[in-house]
């Protein structure tokens, strides 16, 4: 639910870099989304179709790179990928703790079309 404030925020970033750019229409844009963001792209997406009709964003394509969330083991000095269920180091088997990698979500591109 939480998707759809943000999803409008996104589209006036890019209808307003449009504008700036005297563009006729954003025809992509590239989100980050991290897996520990709280952000789900799929809500996402389907606000975006709903809010973005008549703006300068409709039909653009959004496109979302989504970013793993990783643990970090001070014993090893390493960075992982935790398992379902664990939260265990691969190399030791103590458990890690989180850091801030998966918990990005801003947009990283707008193109647009000015012709
Ligand atoms: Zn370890």
């Amino acid at each position: 639910m939480h998707e759809y404030p943000i999803t409008e925020q996104i589209i006036k970033i890019a209808s307003g870099k449009a504008k700036e750019n005297n563009a006729r229409s954003v025809t992509r844009i590239t989100l980050v989304v991290g897996e520990q963001s709280g952000f789900i792209g799929e809500s996402i997406q389907m606000y975006f179709d709903i809010i973005s009709k008549g703006t300068l964003c409709e039909g653009a394509v959004l496109e979302m790179e989504n970013i793993k969330a990783k643990w970090y083991c001070p014993d090893c000095n390493i960075h992982y990928t935790r398992q379902p269920f664990s939260f265990a180091c691969p190399d030791c088997g103590n458990d890690g703790m989180p850091t801030n990698i998966g918990k990005e979500f801003y947009v990283k591109d707008i193109e647009i079309e000015t012709e």
